[in-house]
């Protein structure tokens, strides 16, 4: 890890050029890496050497941005993945098998509550569902034997719920498994998760990091900090043989790397949702900005709630950084820079009434993504969590009249001014 400021890190982490060797992050569109000796390779297949063979396992562009995230994360390993979605399952898959039993808060993303409640219970893996402001006496009756991690997201999409990771990362903890965040809204640069003892970090690349809707990707990240062989019961998978690779014990072997060494070894190269470097190299642009962009994105979006607060057909604001906010003290802790661009409201009215209000916006327009440079909206009731029904929306913090704006980095007056047309043509 660099001493480099933030800034300085979004633009100068990952990758290092010697002598003569090009100053932007070189695309490596290569599948294979070549080899002058047969057991030279066969020593990369056994986890021997470290080197490149196979762009499913290993890839220099994707290594380089990989590294880069860690860097900000302030991480000890990290690696990239297809999606934010096969970060989350890898992430809790890489420590919990069929039979095992996991924790997750109930405000995430609705992908992701999907993968847990429904997909991976087809695997034998269950997960009991908490909310994220519930005490710690209902989070700890959650625990059983067979728990092997807790899973939240330091800010909920959409109900930009604020995460107490403290109070989280204790119970899980005392527990004697890791705490696992998705810390995609947030950024690394408005919360640094693992200073508050958060274990592993994952990302949808997709959203603020790339920042210009151009690329899907995910991001695991690793402290380093969680200690595996304190439990080798729990976590046999990293402290026990590997078959699959001539019997190598993760954490004997890679130490503090065991658990991204073991998703690489294991999971990408049996389920293969790999990044591309040609995206990689997307993301790593979309990095260079990240800081200068959170900075705006977060004072757009302020200046924009407080105007929807002060309107007089909007019946309540959700953002964290306004004062009004009951996550308000939890932001000015744990994201006191900002929280990030994404606001949601309601408007006086029904579910139509949002419905008409979102089909006058003409600047703003209606897309299923967030967090990028452009500013949209979206109805979660219509569109992401389409598939909950009404007690499931509750739990996951979503209203039936809940309007999502994406606060993007255009003039905060032209934002407004968009708003203010809208407003006067459905009311
Ligand atoms: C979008 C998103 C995901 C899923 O990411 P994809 O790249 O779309 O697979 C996961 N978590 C959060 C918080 C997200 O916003």
């Amino acid at each position: 890890m660099s001493d480099y400021r933030m800034e300085t890190k979004c633009i100068q982490s990952g990758y290092e050029p010697k002598n003569g060797e090009p100053r932007i992050m070189p695309i490596i569109q290569s599948t294979t890496f070549k080899y002058e000796s047969s057991d030279e390779m066969g020593a990369l297949f056994d986890l021997e050497k470290e080197g490149y063979f196979y762009s499913r396992l290993a890839n220099p562009t994707c290594d380089m941005v990989a590294k880069k995230i860690c860097d900000l994360e302030g991480g000890h390993a990290a690696m990239l993945t297809s999606s934010g979605q096969s970060a989350n399952f890898y992430a809790v898959f890489n420590i919990c098998e069929a039979g095992d039993h996991f924790i997750s808060t109930s405000a995430i993303y609705g992908g992701t509550f999907n993968l847990f409640g429904v997909t991976m219970k087809k695997l034998g893996i269950e997960c009991t569902f908490v909310e994220p402001d519930a005490t710690e006496e209902e989070i700890q009756a959650a625990f059983r034997p067979n728990t092997k991690c807790v899973f939240g997201e330091t800010l909920a999409n959409p109900a930009l719920v604020v995460l107490d990771l403290e109070k989280f990362a204790n119970i899980a903890h005392k527990n004697g498994v890791p705490f696992i965040v998705d810390n995609t809204f947030a950024t690394p640069i408005n919360c640094q998760a693992f200073k508050w003892g958060v274990d592993i970090v994952t990302h949808a690349t997709t959203k603020y990091m790339d920042g210009h809707a151009a690329t899907i990707g995910g991001c695991i990240v690793d402290s380093g900090n969680f200690d595996w062989t304190k439990y080798p019961d729990k976590f046999p998978g990293l402290t026990t043989p590997d078959e699959s690779y001539h019997g190598v014990i993760y954490t004997e072997r890679f130490g503090k790397s065991a658990y991204i060494q073991k998703a690489t070894a294991q999971l990408m190269r049996d389920l293969g949702s790999v990044q591309s470097p040609q995206n990689a190299f997307y993301i790593n642009l979309g990095l260079e900005t990240l800081a200068l962009r959170m900075e705006r994105h977060c004072s757009n979006a302020l200046a924009v709630a407080k105007y929807l607060e002060s309107n007089e057909h909007v019946a309540w604001v959700n953002y964290s950084d306004l004062e009004s906010s009951e996550y308000h003290a939890l932001q000015q802790k744990y994201m006191p820079n900002g929280s990030c661009g994404v606001i949601s409201f309601g408007l006086k009215g029904d579910k139509a009434t949002a419905v008409k209000f979102m089909d006058q916006l003409k600047m703003i327009a209606i897309v299923t993504h967030v967090a990028d440079a452009r500013t949209s909206v979206l109805h979660p009731a219509s569109h992401t969590h389409r598939q909950m029904n009404e007690e499931q929306l509750r739990e996951a913090g979503v209203q039936p009249d809940l309007i999502r704006l994406s606060v993007g980095i255009e003039n905060v007056n032209d934002i407004i001014e968009d708003l203010e047309q809208a407003m006067k043509h459905t009311f």
